[in-house]
């Protein structure tokens, strides 16, 4: 889904990215409280990650899951290290490859590939769910514990 656009020339062309300096990239502890806050000042600035060539180096650098990165990079928002948003063109294939694990071939193997911002590796690949958005912590979860009927399937967890 790469080049649906036209490139604007020498804009991503040069020795690092476009976004490189950019205090809305990796945003101070001190300029936002929650979640919302954060998507708020990154949101606007997203769009600078759409056609970036950049993007896979831009997280191999970042390490933004192991570092609890705040902030935009390679095309998605980060809320201390886990993805919250993403571009839509972003792709698998731009995260850190899969470190194979014992637990591979798991619903297990499948989350600590998904907790390290890694690539699913094939065996997981099947067991592949979505994890929580931190953001639905901040509110909607909430919500939907409010709209459970009864309190009979508290024991789910
Ligand atoms: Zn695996």
């Amino acid at each position: 889904m790469t080049g649906t656009r036209s490139a604007q020339p020498g804009t991503h062309f040069t020795d690092h990215a476009p976004c490189w300096g950019d205090p809305d990239f990796a945003v101070a502890d001190n300029r936002w409280k929650s979640g919302e806050d954060l998507v708020a000042i990154c949101e606007p600035v997203l769009y600078v990650c759409g056609d970036c060539q950049y993007r896979a180096a831009c997280i191999r650098q970042v390490v933004p899951a192991k570092s609890g990165f705040d902030g935009v990079c390679g095309g998605r928002i980060w809320l201390n290290g886990v993805i919250v948003t993403a571009l839509p063109d972003t792709d698998p294939s731009e995260l850190p490859p899969a470190v194979i694990r014992k637990s591979c071939g798991s619903a297990a193997g499948s989350r600590a590939h998904r907790r390290a911002v890694e690539q699913q590796c094939p065996d997981c690949e099947p067991f592949y769910r979505p994890g929580p958005n931190p953001l639905d912590d901040e509110d909607e979860c909430d919500a939907q514990q409010l709209e459970l009927p009864g309190v009979a399937d508290s024991a789910k967890e």
